[in-house]
């Protein structure tokens, strides 16, 4: 089924508004518009939100609380409240909603309703910390939250040790340096590394390092909010194309392999992607 909605041309739509990830400036003039027209603003925290409301001067607005627990109750009442006619936004504590914050539940519903829904855009943790973090940014991939128990953060970073691109994690200041620990344990490979912490506020700073230099970190003063940013691996840099291409060679030599074996030979033992090594077969044979 192929769904098509110009959101500005249905007259139901759902607004997720962008809130500050700490700078309150860092809120847009859209976002201040919207939430002032809004009939209804539905939020993760209320208390929050009307700090920020009043702060902005928009006083006296129908508050909703929806937050991991109680969503899709919620939801299906804000849904009513669209049909209805009202002018609804969804906003989270900070940053997007539904980056590592509720709102899923309620989008999907949205969409399923025929509601047109829309972001009001603003500042963003993750790629905030990407743009400073010195690690390259082409090509990035977030992962939000590792999870708490130490055998589970093992399993999930052993499925992002091949990741070629920059990682992105949130992290909380007490499971910091237990999670820098974990990633050098079972990436086994001195990456180099980027915390940034405080974004936007008065104490935001950046801490550029490698694996190996995670005994010399006071991790006492690593206080507030994290993002975590960890180089991708790039072990195709690591062995020369040079020693891959003679034992290329060598295999081809006998005949016994196909192109295909060898390629995924030579990626395991130097934990390179086997596309890579195809790529260099075929070279040698054109
Ligand atoms: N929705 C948010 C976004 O768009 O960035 C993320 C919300 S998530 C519940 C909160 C996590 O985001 C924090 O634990 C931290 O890892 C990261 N974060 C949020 N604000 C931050 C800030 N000002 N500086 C650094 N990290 C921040």
């Amino acid at each position: 089924m192929i769904k098509r909605n110009k959101t500005f041309e249905n007259k139901h739509i759902l607004y997720f508004v962008v809130s500050p990830i700490g700078n309150l400036k860092d809120i847009s003039l859209r976002a201040i518009e919207i939430l002032k027209t809004a009939d209804v603003i539905a939020c993760e925290d209320t208390r929050n939100t009307l700090k920020l409301l009043t702060h902005f001067d928009i006083l006296n607005k129908h508050l909703i609380s929806l937050h991991n627990h109680n969503e899709k109750s919620v939801s299906n009442k804000i849904i009513n409240m669209i049909l209805e006619g009202n002018v609804v936004c969804y906003l989270s504590d900070a940053g997007y909603p539904i980056i590592s914050d509720p709102g899923k539940i309620l989008c999907e519903m949205a969409i399923s309703n025929n509601i047109s829904v829309t972001t009001i855009g603003g500042t963003n943790a993750a790629i905030n910390a990407l743009v400073c973090s010195n690690l390259p940014s082409e090509h990035f991939y977030f992962y939000g939250f590792l999870d708490s128990h130490q055998s589970k953060r093992k399993k999930q970073l052993e499925s992002l040790k091949e990741m070629d691109s920059t990682i992105i994690f949130y992290e909380a200041p007490h499971r910091i340096k237990a999670t820098i620990l974990d990633i050098k344990e079972i990436f086994n490979d001195n990456r180099r590394c980027t915390i940034a912490r405080e974004l936007t506020k008065i104490h935001e700073e950046y801490i550029y390092f490698e694996l190996n230099d995670v005994d010399n970190i006071d991790f006492d003063t690593i206080k507030g909010e994290i993002v975590l940013l960890v180089e991708g691996n790039n072990k195709q840099d690591i062995v020369s194309d040079e020693i891959l291409i003679n034992e290329i060679n060598e295999l081809l030599q006998n005949k016994k392999y196909s192109k295909k074996d060898i390629a995924l030979q030579i990626a395991k033992k130097y934990n390179v992607s086997k596309n890579y090594i195809y790529q260099l077969i075929l070279n040698i044979n054109s």
